[in-house]
């Protein structure tokens, strides 16, 4: 099947054609990057289809899977199609990913409405990152409504959900006052939605605390302007007992609502566009220094630096030379 096959059964709504394209772009074979950018090339000609694109982070054990499942289920029931992809940077390191496999969301992974995919096995944050975007975009293609992008907390795999998302969404548990200060600011600044789950049974009147608490925070941080009033907000759910997720879904709907009508939408896409673009010359500029002449040439420079044959700098500016002079 060429390209342009395949890019018109995505847009039909094949489910298999988009597993396949989806292998494609998470290829590092050189054939397949190619086809996979000529793919994703064809898809833009041909639809201009937009998902809402939701981030959610939560550290392991907070009820990802569970949200993510009954969220997704209840989604389905309003008649959306819904997309589940994962950014696990732990993965290569593990062997296995533990972001999306299939023994996790069964209900949702046996609903025709619903497509889970796990993350991809790659050594670098910015491979993966590479990777779930052009999942993202082939998700739109194939006509998903909502599509979710899981990270566990850590590293930088926050920044990267988030800067691939409409709205960034941070799960917590209930905890005791001091949890406060175990979520970093700098997480607390992506958030435009927090949800403290399990808000059931013995847990509830703590869960009610903390997101009293983080409530509390959310209104002493400088005030965004894509965010209306009342936002960045905390808001109590019980992924177990289905409680609390349409609330979560209508704040949802109402922040990307009122960014789409003030221009913050696809400001913030343009935004991403140029962040994305800007990472991946950065990256292959960096690429470059680690392959064949260029290799070779930073090995002999920094031996020469050692020996006190040349400075840093002077030898620093012969490699750049060396480079092009870019
Ligand atoms: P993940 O590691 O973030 O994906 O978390 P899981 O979804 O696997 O959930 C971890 C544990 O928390 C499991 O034992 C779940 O049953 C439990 N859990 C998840 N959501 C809730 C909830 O809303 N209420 C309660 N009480 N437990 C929950």
């Amino acid at each position: 099947m060429d390209t342009d096959q395949l890019a018109d059964r995505i847009v039909a709504g094949d489910r298999r054609a988009l597993a396949r394209a989806i292998t494609l772009v998470e290829s590092s074979r050189a054939d397949h990057r190619d086809q996979a950018v000529a793919l994703i090339e064809a898809l833009r000609a041909k639809t201009a289809r937009q998902a809402v694109r939701i981030g959610l982070s939560g550290t392991p054990g907070v009820g990802k899977s569970t949200f993510i499942e009954s969220f997704g289920m209840m989604l389905l029931g309003q008649g959306l199609r819904v997309a589940v992809l994962a950014v696990d940077p732990s993965s290569a390191r593990s062997g296995g990913s533990i972001l999306g496999d299939k023994t996790r969301m069964e209900r949702l992974s046996r609903e025709q409405g619903a497509f889970i995919r796990p993350s991809p096995s790659q050594s670098h944050l910015g491979g993966v990152a590479r990777r779930t975007r052009e999942a993202v975009a082939l998700c739109e293609a194939a006509g998903f409504d909502v599509v979710l992008i899981e990270t566990v907390g850590v590293g930088q795999s926050e920044t990267v959900v988030a800067e691939m998302s409409d709205i960034f969404v941070l799960l917590l548990a209930p905890a005791g006052g001091d949890e406060l200060q175990g979520v970093k600011r700098g997480i607390m600044e992506m958030a435009d939605l927090i949800l403290v789950n399990k808000a059931d049974g013995d847990l509830k009147a703590s869960a009610v605390r903390t997101q009293a608490d983080y409530a509390g925070a959310l209104r002493l941080l400088r005030k965004r302007p894509q965010d209306p009033e009342g936002f960045p907000k905390a808001i109590c759910v019980s992924a177990l007992q289905e409680d609390g997720l349409e609330r979560a879904w209508d704040e949802m709907r109402a922040l990307v609502d009122w960014r789409r009508d003030t221009g913050h939408f696809d400001a913030r896409r343009a935004g991403q566009a140029r962040y994305w673009f800007d990472q991946e010359v950065r990256q292959a500029l960096l690429a470059q220094l680690e392959t064949g002449a260029a290799r070779a040439r930073m090995d002999a420079l920094a031996e020469a630096v050692a020996d006190g044959r040349m400075t840093p700098t002077v030898a620093a500016q012969e490699m750049l030379d060396s480079l092009g002079g870019a």
